[in-house]
């Protein structure tokens, strides 16, 4: 192919909102229709609604869009389908037990986790096995795996050669290659034996290539080894929301719905609305809150329309408070404005997130939006979130039990004074000073009677049993100055899910530090832009230079010095400052007033798994 231009369609999402499309609408096998309703998916993703459909059809596809967007099931599912369709039309591929189709994933993680989720959407089919090859896990096993026959192969370029080199893994009835993540693969050096690999395949094979971003060595692959590709873009659109309050807050994961019950008792929002990405969750999370005893209800597009109608009446009519909705779900429904919406899981798509929080700050009313963020990729996708609706999130703390509390008692006070002054109540009131009276005559003062009542509405107890310690790091509390607080949600869901109830596959947690190396290095290119100018950062007097005793001759570089101070700490990364990497040293400019912390976590820790060493410089 002489030039992509040329030969390329572009396909740019420029639907806004919409999300119409349900996977069960679209033409896809029952099998992996039942998987994905198992995995608590509605809708397609903008990217999957785009590339899905191209990948069907055969064509060679590159694919674009923010991290966190659904990509891996992008190409999952169309992958997963063409094997199905293969071995339905001839014998041959039923019978065979040799790979169709090649991932080539960056890192060891991202290999076990798109395998995780190739093997979920893959559920339902007998005849479609999924096997992860990666370095550092002993090859005779991934040998002994591929031996007993894989349709998919999800691997990192280097052991994939291995195994090619080894006759472990046979080529000769590849129909699919994926490049996930490719940007992130060039970017550690894998460019050579990635073009090895492609070139090593000479059976007729769909190509496809997905990335967060397209740089020219990615369009250079393309140009070489895809044949007229669809170029599927869906990224970001200028839009912005006013009016209203948007901040986030870095929760342990185990305790979304403690910290979501504090928040609720502590604000006393009469009408919102709680958004998370499947539906599983929205039953979840409403079944908590009326156990609570709130007025919350699900909705989702599992419902029929006139059990939709019901729940978004009762809304509307103030007997239900609370809406707990996925995105298809809330699409329709019309309300004209909530107090606050709060977004239980972090948007798929930075566009749902406009669209979510867009209910509430209406016609010049003021709203307040709260996003959950949990682990470090969802510090990024939060990162990537404000900068395509041009909005600044900023941290909010969780109020104390004692906040909260003090909160109720001044709510209710409140309450109390306007009944006192409310001259339609004037009559009603008359009524009750009769009973005051009659249990004067008992003695009883009128003061006792309001200390009673008091006592019988305004109950002292907590609303959750939740120490300050389960929702935050037990480490360093002066962070944010406020009394035993400190919202570094990174550090705290170590072990867990950090992306809501991806695959818990056991190998994660061994190198977290080293998993996310594609959000990272995006931070230290131009072309993502994510990181705000070191300008924009507060005051350089505010800043402290710290010593880290790795540098390139380790392979060390900025997005992992930055990646792992973000994740380790849980501080955003757009507070850390200059980065520099030399030979055998780096430098990393750190607010002041996380400078001790960040030493005391960072020694503990590993950059790229070495053990590494941070001081003033
Ligand atoms: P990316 O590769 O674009 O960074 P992933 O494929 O890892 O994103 O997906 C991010 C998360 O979203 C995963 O937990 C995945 O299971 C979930 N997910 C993907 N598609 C959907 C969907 N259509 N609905 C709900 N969740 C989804
Ligand atoms: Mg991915």
């Amino acid at each position: 192919m002489e030039n992509l231009k040329e030969t390329t369609k572009t396909t740019e999402s420029t639907k806004s909102t919409e999300i119409t499309l349900k996977f069960i609408d679209m033409n896809l096998s029952d099998e992996v229709k039942r998987a994905v309703e198992a995995m608590g998916f509605e809708s397609p993703s903008p990217i999957q609604a785009e590339a899905i459909p191209h990948l069907l059809e055969g064509k060679d596809v590159i694919g674009q869009a923010q991290t966190g967007t659904g990509k891996t099931a992008a190409f999952g599912i169309p992958l997963i389908e063409r094997i199905i369709k293969a071995n339905a039309n001839s014998e041959f591929d039923r019978n065979s037990r040799l790979p169709k189709g090649i991932i080539l994933c960056p890192t060891r993680e991202l290999a076990v986790q798109v395998a995780g989720e190739l093997e979920k959407l893959a559920k339902y089919r007998k005849d479609i096995f999924v096997t992860a090859i990666y370095g550092g896990e002993s090859i005779e096993k991934q040998i002994r795996n591929l031996k007993r026959g894989v349709q998919i192969v999800v691997g990192t370029p280097g052991r994939t050669i291995d195994h090619i080199k080894r006759g472990t893994l046979k080529l000769e009835e590849i129909t699919n290659i994926i490049l996930d993540e490719a940007d992130e693969m060039l970017n550690m050096g894998f460019k050579e034996d990635i073009e090895l690999i492609l070139e090593q395949i000479t059976t007729e094979h769909q190509t496809v290539l997905f990335s967060a971003t397209m740089p020219k060595p990615i369009l250079q692959i393309a140009r070489k080894y895809q044949n007229n590709p669809e170029i599927v873009k869906v990224i970001s659109k200028e839009l912005t929301s006013d009016n209203i309050e948007q901040s986030f807050l870095a929760i342990n994961p185990n305790y979304k719905t403690d910290v979501l019950v504090r928040l609720l008792a502590y604000n006393g929002w009469e009408s919102m609305l709680i958004f998370c990405n499947t539906k599983q969750r929205t039953d979840e999370v409403a079944e908590t809150l009326i156990q609570k005893g709130y007025a919350a209800e699900a909705l989702h597009g599992d419902l029929a329309q006139h059990q939709r109608n019901l729940v978004m009446n009762k809304f509307r009519h103030g007997r239900v408070q609370i809406l707990v909705a996925t995105d298809v779900a809330a699409r329709g429904i019309d309300v004209d404005n909530v107090e606050a919406v709060i977004n239980y899981d972090v948007p798929l798509d930075p566009e749902y997130y406009v669209h979510r929080i867009g209910r509430t700050g209406r016609a010049g009313n003021k709203g307040v939006s709260i996003t959950f963020i949990s682990g470090r990729r969802e510090v990024y996708r939060l990162n990537d979130i404000e900068r395509y609706s041009k909005s600044k999130i900023t941290q909010g703390t969780i109020p104390t039990q004692q906040e909260v509390l003090a909160k109720k008692q001044l709510r209710f006070m409140e309450n109390l004074k306007a009944t006192i002054n409310d001259e339609k109540k004037a009559e009603e009131l008359e009524g009750y000073t009769a009973l005051i009276e009659m249990l004067e005559i008992e003695g009883i003062t009128p003061k006792q009677v309001a200390a009673a009542v008091l006592s019988l509405q305004l109950s002292n107890k907590p609303t959750d049993k939740l120490s300050e310690a389960d929702i935050f790091d037990s480490g360093d509390r002066r962070r944010n100055g406020r009394g035993g607080r400190n919202d570094r949600g990174g550090r705290n869901d170590r072990g867990g899910r950090d992306r809501g109830g991806r695959n818990d596959r056991g190998s994660r947690n061994s190198s977290r530090r080293d998993d996310r190396g594609g959000s990272r290095d995006r931070n230290d290119r131009g072309d993502r832009g994510s990181r705000p100018s070191y300008k924009d950062r507060g005051n350089r007097a505010d800043m402290v230079r710290l010593r880290i005793d790795l540098g390139a001759t380790e392979n060390v570089r900025k997005g992992d010095i930055l990646g792992a101070i973000a994740g380790e700490t849980g501080m955003r990364g757009d507070k850390i400052g200059a980065i520099r990497v030399n030979e055998k040293e780096s430098f990393v400019e750190v607010p002041q007033s996380d400078v001790d912390n960040i030493i005391r976590v960072m020694n503990k820790s590993k950059i790229k798994g070495k053990k590494v060493e941070f001081e003033k410089a």
